[in-house]
């Protein structure tokens, strides 16, 4: 693409997340003249109150299973160990200052210009800004929208009470009581980790079984391994009120009973960041699921507006919005057409204790979509707790479609599916069979050499 000197940039990104700066830096490596917007934080949700802080507080949590493993094995430890949070918390945000300062030369080493201001979109080409240094607006060739996603939280009394993922990595106080509202990615991760991290830990969910969506032996084995773990689940339920109380936070739930509790996490899902953004003076709506569409080169009915990452319809995941970055970068200033996102096989990882890691249909969606089909699964004690004494156990199930031998899902509960699943990925998503497993030797010994080794379908 030309330069237009009509305007000030080729392009201006909103939001300097995962995606928009990823966009920001290529479409700049091509020779783009590009600017970006941000008001919060370098690095958006997946640094700052994402994925980053989460994993770090994963690793913490779980090494009160490693004290209680090593003892097996003929370790023996001096006294109780303790955690303190504050250690943890600031630990943690020194290393996310460190991530900012990383984006920032990013940015700046691709000769992109940063506005540390809050941005709304004027008109087709056209964006304002307004900072403590005052207001100004900017032109643009092409406009990306990339302000990514918030915590949505329900109407009820006290809900002001509750935090959401935004705050919760924050915590002044360590919470003896913890109680998550929610049944998706981040409160499971939640209940999780409070609960390594030595909480008594609730988890509130109104249907009958979290994790909507995932493979349903998956969800049922998460439920049961992390009961074993001492979550208190508390499913069919959902909150009605929460009220301070001398001792606490009264939490009261839509059975009858009431928890008290230090801290409530209301982790109900998110929705798309557009207040202020201007989306109504270019005539631009939100669809039924409250995304922005868009085509396939990633513009909005405003074809000089693009949107990339929690704001469209696709994953809610950093890989996802990064790679759609890069489609527009290649679709708006690359020389070539890339070929469409394969949304059908991302492998993803929840990260709760045992995490999941998941790629492909689930047994449910193969038995719908195909005409018959195998599954191969298996559970099973991990070598590491013959000795440890734990009695964790690791799930690992493969769906393949009968017609073809290609395996269509695969789905891991255990220690590193995360780590697992990446690999196994890439199997599925080349389209690989089951007698391509088949003919792979395991590695000896390991968990996932299962996954190579199981001969017999356990249904069809
Ligand atoms: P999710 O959409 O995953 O889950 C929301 C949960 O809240 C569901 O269990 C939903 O129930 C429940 N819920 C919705 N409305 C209400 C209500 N009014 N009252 C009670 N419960 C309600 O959202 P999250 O907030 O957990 O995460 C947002 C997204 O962020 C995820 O979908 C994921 O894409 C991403 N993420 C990814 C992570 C990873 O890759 N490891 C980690 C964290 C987040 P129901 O199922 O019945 O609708």
């Amino acid at each position: 693409m030309s330069a237009h000197a009509d305007f000030d940039y080729d392009l201006l990104v909103i939001g300097a997340g995962s995606g928009g700066v990823r966009a920001a830096r290529m479409a700049a490596a091509q020779g783009a003249r590009v600017a970006i917007a941000e008001d919060r934080y370098l690095g958006g949700t997946c640094v700052n109150v994402g994925c980053v802080p989460k994993k770090l507080y994963a690793y913490a949590s779980h090494f009160r299973d490693s004290f209680d493993d090593a003892v097996g094995y003929g370790w023996h430890l001096p006294e109780t160990p303790t955690f303190d949070w504050p250690t943890l918390r600031d630990n943690k945000s020194g290393e996310i200052k460190r991530l900012n300062g990383i984006y920032q030369r990013l940015l700046e080493n691709a000769g992109v210009t940063l506005y540390n201001a809050r941005a709304r979109v004027v008109d087709a080409h056209t964006v304002s800004l307004t900072s403590a240094k005052g207001d100004t607006q900017l032109s643009a060739q092409k406009i990306l929208l990339a302000t990514g996603g918030w915590p949505w939280v329900p109407d009820f009394p006290g809900s002001d009470l509750a935090v959401t993922s935004n705050e919760v990595f924050d915590l002044d106080v360590f919470p003896k009581r913890f109680l998550v509202l929610g049944g998706g990615y981040i409160a499971v991760e939640f209940a999780s980790i409070f609960n390594g991290l030595g909480s008594e830990t609730h988890l509130i969910y109104r249907k009958e079984l979290f994790l909507r969506g995932f493979d349903d032996e998956v969800r049922a084995f998460t439920r049961d391994e992390m009961g074993k773990k001492g979550v208190q689940l508390h499913f069919e339920a959902n909150i009605e009120r929460i009220d301070k109380s001398e001792d606490g936070l009264a939490v009261t739930l839509t059975t009858g009973e009431t928890l008290t509790v230090d801290t409530v996490l209301v982790a109900t899902g998110r929705q798309a960041n557009v207040e202020g953004l201007g989306l109504d003076n270019v005539g631009l709506t939100l669809n039924d699921q409250g995304k922005i569409d868009v085509n396939e080169r990633f513009e909005t009915s405003v074809p000089s507006i693009l949107a990339l990452g929690d704001l469209i319809d696709s994953p809610e995941l950093t890989p996802a919005a990064i790679a759609e970055a890069m489609q527009i970068v290649e679709h708006h200033f690359g020389d070539t057409t890339p070929e469409p996102l394969d949304y059908e096989r991302v492998p993803t990882a929840v990260f709760c204790h045992p995490s999941i890691g998941t790629v492909g249909m689930t047994e449910e969606a193969a038995r719908e979509r195909l005409e018959k089909i195998r599954v191969y699964r298996t559970d099973f004690k991990p070598m590491k707790h013959t000795l440890s004494g734990s009695d964790e156990r690791m799930l690992m199930k493969l769906v393949v479609d009968d017609a073809t031998d290609v395996v269509v899902g695969a789905h891991i509960v255990g220690e590193e599916a995360g780590e697992l699943i990446q690999n196994v990925g890439i199997a599925v998503r080349a389209g690989l069979t089951k007698a391509d497993f088949d003919r792979t030797l395991g590695v000896h010994p390991t968990g996932s050499e299962e996954l190579v080794t199981m001969r017999q379908p356990t249904r069809n």
